[in-house]
């Protein structure tokens, strides 16, 4: 289920929203990043030498659900 909203560094986003990085996370690490439509998404700064996958935590405009 969390595959599906999922992204690597260098794709575009398909939703506006909060991102958070899925590595970080791993390690105790909260690198969340907000990103607009049709952005690059960037590699993450605390992985570096790797590819980063980001997780949409959030869509914008989009009211969080309890
Ligand atoms: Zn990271």
């Amino acid at each position: 289920m969390n595959s599906s909203k999922t992204w690597k560094s260098g794709e575009p986003c398909r939703f506006a929203g909060t991102y958070r990085c899925v590595q970080c996370r791993l390690e105790g690490r909260e690198t969340i990043r907000e990103m607009t439509q049709g952005a690059i998404l960037p590699l993450c700064e605390f992985c570096p030498g790797k590819d980063a996958t980001w997780r949409l935590v959030r869509e914008a405009g989009v009211a969080a659900r309890k």
